[in-house]
Parts: structure tokens; sequence; C-alpha cells
């Protein structure tokens, strides 16, 4: 069952849970501690990314 999540970088976003009535109040703290929308991601990896390329020169 897809159940849409309010993640720690602002954004909202559907993620999977396999059995809402037992993991979805574990997924939903989980996800507004420490969860990203996979935009936010995929922007953390790039910066990361650059960073190491950086680093390397
Ligand atoms: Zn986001």
């Amino acid at each position: 069952m897809n159940i849409l999540f309010n993640m720690s970088c602002g954004h909202a976003e559907e993620r999977e849970v396999a059995d809402p009535s037992k993991y979805l109040k574990i997924d939903r703290e989980y996800y507004a501690k420490q969860g990203l929308c996979s935009a936010c991601w995929a922007k953390l990896r790039a910066e990361h990314k650059q960073q190491s390329h950086v680093k390397q020169n």
C-alpha cells in the first residue's frame, strides 16, 4: 500500500508500506526525521559527487 509521507526536506512523497497497521507510525516518524524525497536525494547525491570531485583536484 502506498502512503504519502511528509519528508524531512519539506516535500511529500509516496512510499510503499507493507503493513500500515504495524509500520505506518514508525515509518512516518522515520521519514519526518531523516527521509528525503527522490528529487532531494538526487540533488544530495549530485552535490556529494561535486564535492568529491573538488577534493580530488
Ligand atoms: Zn524534497
